[in-house]
């Protein structure tokens, strides 16, 4: 079972609900959250666990050599990320644009462009207890979350048996990390808050996993402020809002120290109960 939990923007609370979510689960069976935010993962700041294994990623690069060189300009031409380009009588690469797609490498006449690791980020694991936590965190200056957060999956698709629930965090917004992040999940949880910017982005994130073929289901933080659009939306559309967080001022101070919220606020726990009900019911479905 795999639920990833994503929004159209960052700071609606995907990591409130991600790590309390995660944490709650784990007081009953195996959980690994993952924090899929790679550019900014945050997860951590509410999680406290044991390092149990940390590695770096690499990424593979093209490499210029330039003796055999003939500057007859193809890798420009078949590099779609300008990761590659001919700058007089050289040839620079930009590692931090390549997607490692091996074009210019494989399409090169002279074998000049061999394609070599090129470190991009770190990847860490911690436990506690039930909660398996795993974070992938991106070199400062990488722009390439992509390939760290497909690897990050590997890693965990090769530690854990596929019946353990799995939990990610992903990153915000509807562009290719968050499609890498959510593409082979069971489940996505739509967190919004009912305001114009929340519904405009909610919007966004759900032809987003609409595109995908995904099902989802809608979690509203900050229940109170805002007005009712996002509801009348929701139940327009017939998606299924699954929780309202309400917007209460013991969120923001537990948060603000970065404590769980469902240990000490009870209003919190039951709507987990709400979430953890619907994914059972999926975790029925998905092994029927
Ligand atoms: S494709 Fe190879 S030979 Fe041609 S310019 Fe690029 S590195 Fe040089
Ligand atoms: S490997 Fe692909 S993305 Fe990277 S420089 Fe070569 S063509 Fe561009």
């Amino acid at each position: 079972m795999k639920i990833a939990i994503a929004s159209g923007k960052g700071g609606t609370g995907k990591t409130t609900l991600s790590t309390n979510l995660a944490s709650y689960l784990s007081e009953r069976e195996q959980v690994v959250l993952t924090d899929l935010d790679v550019e900014e993962p945050n997860s951590g700041l509410f999680i406290t666990a044991g390092l149990v294994h940390e590695e770096d990623k690499f990424k593979m690069v093209p490499q210029w050599i330039e003796d055999k060189c003939t500057l007859c300009g193809i890798c420009q031409r078949v590099c779609n990320f300008h990761a590659v380009i001919q700058l007089g009588q050289m040839i620079m690469v930009f590692p931090e644009l390549c997607h490692g797609c091996y074009a210019c490498s494989e399409l090169c006449p002279e074998d000049t462009l061999p394609m070599i690791p090129k470190k991009m980020g770190k990847l860490r694991h911690f436990r506690k207890g039930n909660l398996e936590f795993i974070e992938s965190r991106l070199e400062i200056g990488e722009e390439q979350a992509v390939p760290l957060i497909k690897q990050t999956h590997q890693y965990i698709d090769g530690n854990f048996p596929k019946e353990v629930i799995r939990i990610y965090d992903s990153p915000p917004g509807t562009s290719c990390p968050v499609i890498e992040a959510v593409k082979d999940t069971d489940f996505v949880i739509l967190i919004t808050e009912p305001t114009p910017f929340g519904l405009h982005d909610l919007k966004l994130a759900v032809e987003t996993v609409k595109e995908l073929g995904k099902r989802f289901g809608v979690v509203i933080n900050r229940y109170g402020i805002g007005n009712d659009d996002v509801v009348d939306y929701c139940t327009g559309e017939g998606i299924p809002i699954l929780a309202k967080i309400p917007n209460d001022r013991r969120i923001a101070e537990r948060y603000s120290k970065g404590q769980l919220l469902y240990t000490t606020i009870p209003e919190v726990r039951d709507e987990l109960d709400k979430i953890v009900a619907h994914i059972d019911k999926l975790k029925k479905g998905v092994s029927s």
